[in-house]
């Protein structure tokens, strides 16, 4: 029987990973990833249409991992699928539902399929969610699940010590939230997880850029954005009556009045959704230190690609403006 050659060896000099997401945001270009929603169906054409959409405009797809602490077809899955067709998925673990001994095996498991890129989660708590009497696990948090990932890969070892044999080489991220108070806290609780490993963060959504702008200030004075790349959360409000919603009951999301009474105001409040979203990238793209964006875009995917295009980040202009690779990022 032929043995197909392993998938993931050619890793370029100064790169942890042979994923096209590293090696877009180490040439320096303005990326776009974005968050797929998982269906709750096992069809597997049900994510391929979903990724079919987003793959026209994204460098990266990322697969969440019961997000909300909601139950849908696992990001594993998601990624195995994603691979299949061709696409270059983030696999997002969260440490809720699974020990340790699960997700090494997980991450060696997605390595050995192709997967280069992992978000490392703590994750939302059950009581979010649509199983509340669920048992939680959180045997890691986020900052322990990067270095645990950390020294697989550049020790080759597990947590307990026992040497592997062929380590996972994958591009490490985290999630970020510059919006939640204490806001003074939040680029300290970056550096933590920077310090831990993390070489890409993911925020929370953006709705409101003079705090962004504050945020990066002291990101950059604390010279983090050379030791991260930083993927700005974006994404489309339906209504303010969705929006308001989403700031009652979903932990962590800002949603300033402005933008509030913006969609309020507007004859048609989806369109007006998408415009305000477009507005957000244009700004967020001229902060320093932003590598990126990443698109959440929640039962609104088929409008993604219409507001990347609107956005202009695709623009050759676009691509070429950021200065060439930051060697501090290897
Ligand atoms: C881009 C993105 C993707 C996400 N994907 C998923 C997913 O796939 N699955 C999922 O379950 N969740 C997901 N989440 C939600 C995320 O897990 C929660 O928002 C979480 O509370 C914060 O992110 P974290 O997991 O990195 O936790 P951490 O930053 O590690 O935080 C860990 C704990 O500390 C608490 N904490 C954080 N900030 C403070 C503070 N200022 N003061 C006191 N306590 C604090 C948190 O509530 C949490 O309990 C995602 C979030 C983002 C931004």
């Amino acid at each position: 029987m032929m043995i197909p050659a392993p998938l993931l060896r050619d890793v370029p000099p100064g790169h942890s990973s042979s994923g096209r997401l590293e090696r877009a945001l180490r040439s320096g270009r303005f990326v776009v990833t974005a968050e797929l929603n998982p269906p709750d169906s096992a069809n597997p054409e049900d994510v391929y249409e979903r990724a079919k959409v987003l793959s026209e405009v994204c460098d990266s797809i990322n697969a969440t991992d019961a997000s909300g602490a909601h139950c849908h077809i696992s990001s594993m899955a998601i990624c195995a699928l994603l691979i299949r067709a061709g696409y270059n998925p983030v696999l997002q673990i969260s440490c809720r539902d699974r020990n340790r001994i699960a997700i090494q095996g997980d991450v060696l498991g997605a390595a050995a399929m192709g997967v280069s890129n992992i978000l490392c989660l703590t994750g939302d708590g059950v009581q979010t969610g649509d199983h509340p009497e669920a048992k939680p696990v959180f045997d890691l948090d986020s900052t322990s699940l990067l270095q645990a990932i950390r020294t697989m890969r550049d020790d080759g070892k597990f947590l307990s010590g026992r040497k592997i044999t062929s380590p996972p080489p994958v591009f490490l991220g985290a999630a970020a939230n510059p919006f939640a108070p204490p806001l003074d806290w939040r680029p300290l609780r970056l550096a933590k997880k920077i310090e831990a490993g993390a070489q890409f963060v993911q925020t929370q959504y953006c709705f409101d850029v003079p705090l962004l702008r504050s945020y990066m200030e002291k990101v950059r004075d604390m010279g983090l954005d050379e030791k991260c790349f930083i993927l700005v959360g974006i994404g489309p409000l339906a209504s303010a009556r969705t929006g308001r919603w989403i700031r009652s009951n979903v932990p962590g999301v800002h949603i300033p009045d402005s933008i509030l009474d913006r969609l309020e105001g507007a004859q048609d409040q989806k369109k007006e959704g998408r415009q305000i979203c477009i507005d957000l990238i244009q700004e967020v793209r001229e902060i320093e230190g932003v590598s990126g964006i990443h698109v959440m875009a929640y039962r609104q995917e088929k409008f993604v690609s219409e507001i990347i295009s609107a956005s202009g980040v695709l623009s050759y202009e676009s691509l070429v403006r950021q200065p060439a690779v930051r060697a501090a990022k290897e």
